[in-house]
């Protein structure tokens, strides 16, 4: 199995510090693509299809997604767990999701490229993104979302022999990051 590419003076110890709650490695092989995740996508619930790069459709055909992370050989899979006040509480998801970007960009700083982060849907790297008039100003920096990539996080999750849900009035998100040689 390849090392995850930490920065020197970064190790699996930083993780929690930087506000992952659970993470574990699969090989990239064992990613299951499922059309299903972008029909997901198309519907919009998120209100965030055709607003960025970083997701649908303007992340790509699922078979260049696939592509993408079989150009590596394993991955991390990693989530936070954040607390609501109830079940309906979209802003405290809201938030969840906001601060799970933050963690996300941590991540990125710890490690060393080449990789590929995937993260949750939209993308806080510019004001105003500029999906589809112009090309990404950050290909390299921005983390496309997972179900973008045609990944349910359900099943990703279950690959990783991590819980997806993680107790009553919490919401969790997952990201992943593809790395190692092919
Ligand atoms: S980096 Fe900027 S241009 Fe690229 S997806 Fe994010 S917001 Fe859009």
């Amino acid at each position: 199995m390849a090392t995850l590419p930490f920065k020197p003076n970064y190790s699996l110890d930083d993780l929690p510090k930087i506000g992952i709650t659970r993470y574990g490695f699969i090989k990239t092989t064992d990613i299951v693509f499922d059309p299903q995740a972008l029909k997901l996508c198309e519907s919009n619930a998120c209100r965030r299809y055709g607003k960025y790069w970083t997701c649908a459709p303007g992340s790509g055909p699922l078979e260049q997604s696939k592509a993408t992370c079989h150009s590596y050989s394993d991955a991390l899979v990693f989530c936070s767990v954040y607390e609501l006040e109830d079940s309906y509480d979209v802003e405290g998801m809201a938030r969840g999701g906001t601060e799970f970007r933050n963690v996300c960009d941590r991540l990125y700083d710890l490690l060393t490229p080449p990789f590929k982060l995937l993260s949750t849907g939209g993308c806080h790297l510019c004001k105003t993104c500029t999906y589809p008039d112009a090309p990404c100003r950050f290909p390299d920096r921005m983390s496309p979302s997972i179900s973008s990539y045609g990944i349910i996080a359900a099943k990703l999750a279950d690959c990783a022999g991590m819980p997806y849900i993680n107790g009553e009035n919490t919401v969790t998100y997952f990201g992943l990051v593809c790395f190692g040689k092919a």
